[in-house]
């Protein structure tokens, strides 16, 4: 039996697993979501961007610690996973080779990007490789606005780099879902409305999303977009987060780690 048809059968087990599960403790037995961060590495300086905090190590997760990790998370029927957390996954040259094994062992790989690398060939790549979610984050209208927030960004570069991937993601089979992201802060909240005329009907999905203080952190530079009341986050009950060194955490605005609960390496 194919390793895909395998796979989809097994999830659908755990499916009913889980579901006993919470009928019988009240409890799920494993994330439904993992954040996996293939890379801490990164083109852009947006000016809403943890990085500048970032104590760990710059750099690529060891190739064989994430085949570990992925047979792992398949082995616990987690059915999908994010290949990005404080760094873009394009900087990574390997990407399509990590979306490929994902996939083959079941699991739904997604990723977010600034697309500025988003080539055709990278685009073609990630298609044939089974990438199931592209979110496509781009915080401006305005070149000026764009380049305000995302630092070092180029608008009509990523502009045209994610409308190529739309319409070879249209005529690829299967195609991905496609999201647009905008992080709105005070430095773009002006433009939500033009943002969403030039977007909308050509993705599958706007999201808006509000810039965070990740809670707290010393000295970030988006303290001036303190924007969110503090509230209990449930998201430590269904998802997981796997740093770049292979640092387990709980929450997937913990820059540094310092939750660490385990470790994959
Ligand atoms: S593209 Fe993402 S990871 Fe890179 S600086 Fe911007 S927000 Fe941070």
């Amino acid at each position: 039996m194919p390793k895909r048809v395998a796979a989809f059968f097994y999830n659908r087990l755990t499916g009913l697993r889980d579901f006993l599960s919470l009928k019988l403790t009240g409890a799920y037995p494993r994330p439904f979501y993992v954040h996996v961060e293939i890379n801490n590495t990164c083109n852009l300086d947006c000016v809403m961007c943890p990085r500048d905090r970032l104590t760990r190590r710059l750099t690529l997760m060891d190739s064989g610690l994430f085949r570990s990790v992925i047979r792992q998370l398949a082995g616990m029927g987690v059915p999908s996973v994010s290949l990005f957390l404080f760094g873009d996954p394009l900087c990574h040259p390997r990407l399509a080779e990590l979306v490929a094994f994902a996939r083959e062992n079941g699991i739904a790989p997604e990723i977010n990007t600034n697309a500025m690398v988003l080539t055709e060939e990278r685009g073609r790549e990630l298609l044939d490789a089974g990438l199931k979610t592209i979110i496509f984050s781009v915080d401006g209208v305005t070149p000026e606005v764009f380049a305000e927030v995302r630092r070092g960004g180029d608008l009509e570069r990523v502009r045209a780099n994610i409308l190529r991937f739309l319409d070879l993601a249209d005529r690829h089979r299967p195609r991905p879902t496609t999201v647009i992201q905008y992080a709105v802060s005070k430095l773009n909240e002006h433009e939500v409305d033009g943002f969403r005329a030039f977007w909308e009907g050509r993705v599958d999905r706007l999201n808006f999303t509000r810039v965070t203080e990740y809670a707290g952190i010393e000295g970030l530079k988006t303290y001036e977009y303190k924007t969110q009341e503090r509230r209990p986050c449930p998201d430590t009950w269904s998802k997981m987060v796997i740093l770049a060194d292979g640092t387990v955490t709980t929450c997937c605005l913990d820059l540094n780690g310092e939750l660490g609960m385990g470790d994959a390496a």
